[in-house]
């Protein structure tokens, strides 16, 4: 099992995933809504868009723009059931555990909690390694 920070890590690494952004817009809106309400509305496209064991549109359901939780699933590869495959070996074909489905949900969070923490650098500028 690894951690949230060490997949955050290796998606950092990925020049496709890491090529997603919150916009200014996007970050706005998380901190309108409050961090409660966006992670409830992860929840939900979670279970409607990946719990199945077999998705509708699975590779094609999850939308590029529209949300911040959409482009927090493409960035993390939580966004269909193959990504999920490939990147965190989940099981095709099975329905999403409720503890699955809970992990997936932490890692989106962590992202978009990332991305606002990150406001200040320039849109599309690349993460620097956080420093304590
Ligand atoms: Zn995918």
């Amino acid at each position: 099992m690894q951690t949230i920070d060490t997949a955050l890590e290796k998606l950092q690494r990925s020049k496709f995933r890491s090529s997603f952004r919150l916009t200014a817009a996007e970050k706005a809106y998380v901190e309108a809504k409050g961090e409660e309400t966006v992670r409830r509305h992860a929840e939900d496209f979670v279970k409607s868009k990946l719990a199945a064991a077999f998705p509708e549109n699975d590779g094609r359901q999850t939308p590029t723009r529209g949300h911040p939780v959409f482009k927090a699933m493409h960035a993390t590869a939580c966004c269909c059931r193959g990504c999920l495959n490939k990147w965190y070996r989940v099981e095709k074909g099975v329905p999403l555990s409720e503890e699955a489905q809970k992990k997936i949900v932490a890692l989106l969070m962590a992202w978009i909690r990332r991305q606002i923490a990150d406001r200040d650098a320039p849109e599309g500028a690349q993460t620097k390694k956080e420093t304590v």
